[in-house]
């Protein structure tokens, strides 16, 4: 078994406002692998991933990244964010700086690097993701697609040990979905460790190692892509055919 890069163990968040969205998740995702995370509305995945990039602070549980807790008063916030990207349904890219500007702006103030090698890097990544011909773009005149695959080149150009994506498609009109899809598809196929939140279930199925189905905040099933097909709960069975009645 390939090393475990991300392991989540008893992970719970009650908001302050008494929300209880996370009540005990436990999961590892191992180098290399893909991890899609499905589930309803408000059974707690962005949450769980908000806590794993510490944009959030769980109540109780453990995070581990290759071995050491990182959710510690004492682990650096900026180095976890740095070795773990994100990539939102809404992108977040920087509206009043360039495609290129976007890119390197981590690049520089993180990383430290110099702006031309910060360029280099940022335009290789860009090459990955098809989208060399809009650097010096901005954000506005970009499709949500287009932005998508950029947001997704930001996240790739730090040289993350792992990306967690939330709903990266929720956001894009239907024909924008496929172009990053296939992006993402396409660093899973290149060895990327990825945990994915995403209702494209046949993506899930056909992309991931392994599904995490969450249902109130708890780990309802989980297993490889073919507990798609053949669902060994009632809860995940009832969750997959109203998404087939969505979807017709
Ligand atoms: P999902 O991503 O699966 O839709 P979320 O993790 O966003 O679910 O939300 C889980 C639960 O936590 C929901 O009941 C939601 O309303 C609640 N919640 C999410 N964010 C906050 C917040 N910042 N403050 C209070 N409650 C929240
Ligand atoms: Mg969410």
């Amino acid at each position: 078994m390939a090393d475990v890069v991300l392991s989540i163990r008893d992970l719970q968040k009650i908001y302050s406002g008494g929300v209880h969205a996370v009540k005990g998740v436990t999961f590892d995702v191992h180098e290399g692998e893909s991890v899609a995370i499905i589930g309803s509305s408000g059974s707690g995945k962005s949450t769980v991933l908000r806590c794993i990039n510490r944009l959030i602070e769980p109540t109780d549980g453990v995070i581990e990244l290759r071995g050491e807790q990182i959710n510690t008063p004492v682990a650096d916030v900026n180095q976890v964010r740095s070795r773990i990207g994100m990539v939102f349904q809404s992108f977040e890219l920087f509206s009043h700086l360039k495609v290129l500007d976007n890119i390197t702006l981590g690049l520089r103030h993180v990383r430290r690097m110099s702006k031309s090698k910060a360029e280099e890097v940022a335009l290789e990544v860009l090459e990955r993701v098809d989208m060399l011909e809009r650097v010096e773009a901005y954000p506005g005149n970009l499709s949500g697609g287009q932005k998508q695959r950029v947001a997704i080149a930001r996240a790739l150009a730090m040289k993350p040990e792992v990306i967690l994506f939330d709903e990266p498609t929720s956001a894009l009109d239907p024909e924008l979905i496929g172009s990053v899809l296939k992006t993402i598809r396409g660093l899973a196929d290149e060895g990327m460790t990825m945990v994915i939140v995403t209702h494209e279930i046949n993506f899930a199925r056909d992309v991931a190692d392994r599904i995490v189905y969450l249902d109130h905040g708890k780990v309802a099933e989980e297993g490889p892509s073919s507990i798609i097909n053949e669902p060994k709960t009632e809860r995940l069975q009832k969750f997959l055919s109203s998404i087939n009645e969505e979807s017709v």
